[in-house]
């Protein structure tokens, strides 16, 4: 996708932190963090947001939840805990229509969320 920012992180042609890559995810720090740890995930493949995934393609959905469990552990939250969120459509202030799972940790979470 020409247009999408989190492609040009993906081609590395928009300069990032990329902290965890493989064949299919990149993980990179938000630029504007909401806590002490603040991590984006994203597969490689361009899909605006969860309802754009097709069935077939189901299994980026575990490996993605599978790594964030490994950074978590990596940035020293695994133990302390963390929040993984998925924004998905206008009511949950999705800005970016690249998916991504953001990785929340360092500090005690509020509940409900905002
Ligand atoms: P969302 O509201 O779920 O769409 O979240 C989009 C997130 O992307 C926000 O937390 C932004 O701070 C983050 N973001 C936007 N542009 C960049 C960028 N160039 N590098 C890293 N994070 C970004
Ligand atoms: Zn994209």
């Amino acid at each position: 996708m020409e247009d999408c920012i989190f492609c040009k992180i993906i081609q590395k042609t928009l300069p990032s932190k990329i902290v965890f890559e493989d064949d299919r995810i990149v993980a990179f720090e938000d630029i504007n963090p909401k806590a002490p740890v603040h991590i984006l995930i994203i597969p490689k493949v361009h899909y605006a947001s969860l309802k754009e995934i097709p069935g077939e393609e189901k299994d980026i959905l575990s490996h993605i939840l599978m790594c964030a469990r490994n950074i978590a552990q990596d940035h020293g939250i695994g133990d302390s805990g963390f929040r993984i969120v998925l924004n998905t459509g206008p009511d949950s202030g999705q800005e970016v229509f690249h998916i991504h799972f953001h990785l929340f940790g360092g500090r005690r979470m509020s509940w409900p969320p905002g």
